[in-house]
């Protein structure tokens, strides 16, 4: 790319940061309701949402408005105020946590009743300071914490929210109250502010860490659902395709020396159709789990065992040698056949097999899937229910077959 494009491209992104950034100071932008983007999940899918959203935010206000009810408190005895405002400080440090989760959870969507719950929060801040005349430390301590929790809650367009929510309401207060600038905090009113100092930091910081450890968490389960298949429990096509690459790699790397050999088996049920078209699709599922079952309690923890689609199951069989390879996979083939006269949990279900060990002239983990799928396919060929190895006489076979087909 030249370094014209680049500079344009820069300048473009500088320009659409402007506007973004404009909005933030602007309250009325602020409290508009954004546009709908396309990727928004629809209305009634946020129905009920944020739940342990406003949980999490009910402890914190709990703790924080509790202790922080000292903060202004102290204030209040610093420079004396009338009774409505100590019965307003009560009601707010003691009474409106509780409400205020009430409120949350009775609403449509929790999480948007709780972001305006902490907007109103941050309002009373800025209220609080004109009520105790602008004292410089429970001011500046109660303003910070709340804008703690509304960057930690929802961003910096939370906390401009908040920001202005602050604003409007000291100048409220100011209008109300007989408002004088009396910055001085005595000693009494520093000491009642460092509980909220050094307590609340911590129950965000706790609060915050726990969040984020759920989060791995859920990230961790979600990557496992997402490798595996949902009926059989192995590895889905798309996971076992990247596993395959690996394999593939190693096995490149490590060619010629011992120890490092790698088979490729791959399954087909045979004539499975016939199990869902006779006894229908719960039989026919209930006999690809029995069969994925068959494969994890007859393999090693080390080979890698996958839904390929359908009713054909792949296996990269790690550190086995070939002729150890086509011991397993025949005693899984005479497995299936013997189920017939046993429980029959594959309900008469036989396998056909392609076996294919890692040979340094495949250009590609692909090819390595096309000699199975070849291998497999001249085992249905040969009538079903058994295993084809791949051989020099295979190879031959299916070079010919390629000659030919480009031929024609
Ligand atoms: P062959 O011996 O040649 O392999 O014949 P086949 O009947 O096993 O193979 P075919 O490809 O004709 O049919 C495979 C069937 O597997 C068709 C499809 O409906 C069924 N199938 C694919 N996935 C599932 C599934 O998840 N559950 C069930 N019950 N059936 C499935
Ligand atoms: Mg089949
Ligand atoms: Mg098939």
């Amino acid at each position: 790319m030249s370094s014209g494009t680049t500079r344009r491209q820069a300048g473009r992104s500088g320009r659409r940061r402007w506007p973004a950034l404009l909005a933030l100071l602007n309250p009325v932008a602020l409290y508009r309701k954004r546009p709908a983007r396309p990727d928004d999940p629809p209305p009634e899918a946020l129905i009920g949402k944020g739940v342990r959203f406003v949980n999490r935010i009910y402890m914190l206000r709990a703790i924080g408005l509790g202790i922080g009810f000292f903060c202004v408190a102290a204030g209040f005895v610093q420079n004396p105020v009338d009774w409505p405002l100590w019965a307003l400080l009560v009601f707010h440090g003691f009474i409106w946590p509780h409400a205020a989760r009430h409120w949350a959870l009775r609403s449509e969507i929790p999480y948007r009743a709780e972001r305006r719950n902490l907007i109103i929060d941050a309002g009373f801040g800025g209220f609080w300071m004109a009520a105790m005349n602008g004292n410089l430390v429970p001011s500046a301590v109660i303003i910070s914490m709340l804008s703690m929790d509304n960057i930690a809650a929802g961003g910096v367009r939370l906390f401009m929210r908040g920001v202005w929510a602050s604003i409007a309401c000291f100048l409220l207060g100011w209008l109300v109250l007989d408002y004088r600038f009396m910055p001085q905090s005595d000693i009494a009113t520093i000491v009642a502010c460092l509980p909220m100092l050094a307590l609340y930091p911590l129950a965000l910081g706790k609060s915050t860490y726990d969040m984020s450890k759920k989060l791995a968490e859920r990230s961790r389960e979600f990557e496992v659902v997402s490798q595996m298949d949902g009926l059989t429990r192995l590895f889905n096509r798309r996971y076992w395709e990247s596993l395959l690459i690996e394999e593939f790699e190693r096995c490149r790397r490590n060619a010629g020396r011992s120890g490092h050999d790698a088979c490729l088996l791959l399954l087909d049920l045979d004539h499975f159709k016939n199990i869902n078209d006779t006894h229908g699709h719960l039989v026919g599922d209930e006999v690809l789990r029995n069969f994925s079952q068959l494969l994890r309690s007859r393999l090693r923890e080390d080979d890698l065992i996958g839904r390929y689609g359908g009713e054909e199951f792949v296996v990269i069989l790690r550190n086995t040698s070939a002729a150890d390879a086509l011991l397993l996979s025949q005693r899984l083939i005479d497995e299936a056949r013997e189920r017939k006269s046993g429980d029959d949990s594959l309900w008469g279900c036989t396998v056909s097999a392609g076996l294919v060990p890692f040979t340094p002239d495949m250009d590609a983990h692909y090819v390595w899937l096309q000699r199975a799928d070849h291998a497999m396919y001249c085992a249905k060929e040969k009538g079903r229910d058994c295993l084809v190895a791949w051989d020099a006489g295979l190879h031959r076979a299916q070079a010919k077959a390629a000659a030919d087909a480009r031929a024609a």
